[in-house]
Order: C-alpha cells, then structure tokens, then sequence
C-alpha cells in the first residue's frame, strides 16, 4: 500500500512553525540596519494574519498588540519569541522555556559537541 502523507495537525504545524520562527531570530542580524528592523516587524505581522490555525492566529495577534516584537537585536528577537511561546506554553499547559538556553537550542546546540 502506498505511503500517505497527511496535512498536519495543529500541534505538527506549530513544530514545525516555532522552529522556523526561533531558527530566523537565531541568525537575524546582531545590529539590524533601519531597513531590517522595518522589514521584521512587517513580516511577523503579515505572518500572524495568515497563520493557518484561526484561533492561534487570534490569540497571537493580541499578543503582539499587548507585547510588540521587539526587533532592534538579534537577542532581543531570540528573547521575545521565547518570551511569546512561553505564553503560548503556559496557555496549554506546557513547560516554561528557559529564555537563557535559546542560542543553546536553536543555534548553537549543547556544549558538549553532541549535536555537532
Ligand atoms: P512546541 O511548543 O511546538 O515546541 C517545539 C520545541 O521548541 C520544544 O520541543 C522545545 O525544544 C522548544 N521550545 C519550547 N518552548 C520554547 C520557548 N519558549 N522558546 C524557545 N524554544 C522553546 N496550539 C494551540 O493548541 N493553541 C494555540 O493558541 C496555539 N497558538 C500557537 C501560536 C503560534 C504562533 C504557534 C507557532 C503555535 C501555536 N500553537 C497553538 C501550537 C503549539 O504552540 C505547539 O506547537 C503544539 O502544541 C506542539 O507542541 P510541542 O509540545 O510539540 O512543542
């Protein structure tokens, strides 16, 4: 019988969106230019328009109102998206992210090599 690849589900579809999310504010730039910061903070707001889970998207989007993106470093990217997925984790009754071991995670991996 052949393989079938199912549409994901909420929970696959946000895998896979907090990765991409967190991975982007890992290598966004040290000292964004004017440009950059402008071209950040539009992306993350058309992307919470479009986000394909209504009620995610709804929920995100007073976020952002409530807390902005905060755009001017690529730390400041790192800790605001950590900062708002944790919401979304205490919502749903999941562990609290520790903030301090975002590069850990998403950029660098573990000290001792083992991701390397
Ligand atoms: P995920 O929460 O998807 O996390 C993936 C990995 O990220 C974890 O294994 C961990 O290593 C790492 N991680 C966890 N927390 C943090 C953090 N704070 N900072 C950095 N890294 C972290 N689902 C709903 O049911 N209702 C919603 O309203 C909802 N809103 C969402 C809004 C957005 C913008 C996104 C992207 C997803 C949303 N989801 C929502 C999906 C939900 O957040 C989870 O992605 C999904 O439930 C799968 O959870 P998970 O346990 O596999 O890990």
């Amino acid at each position: 019988k052949a393989q079938v690849e199912c549409p994901p589900d909420s929970a696959a579809l946000g895998r896979s969106t907090w990765t991409f999310l967190h991975t982007m504010a890992a290598y966004y730039p040290r000292q964004p230019s004017e440009q950059q910061r402008h071209d950040m903070s539009s992306l993350l707001d058309k992307f919470s328009r479009f986000y394909p889970c209504g009620h995610c998207a709804e929920h995100l989007q007073a976020e952002m109102e409530v807390d902005p993106p905060r755009v001017d470093s690529r730390h400041e990217l790192s800790q605001w998206m950590c900062e708002t997925h944790n919401k979304v984790n205490e919502m749903l009754g999941k562990k609290i992210f520790d903030c301090t071991k975002v590069d850990e995670r998403w950029r660098d991996g573990p000290a001792d090599g083992s991701c390397d």
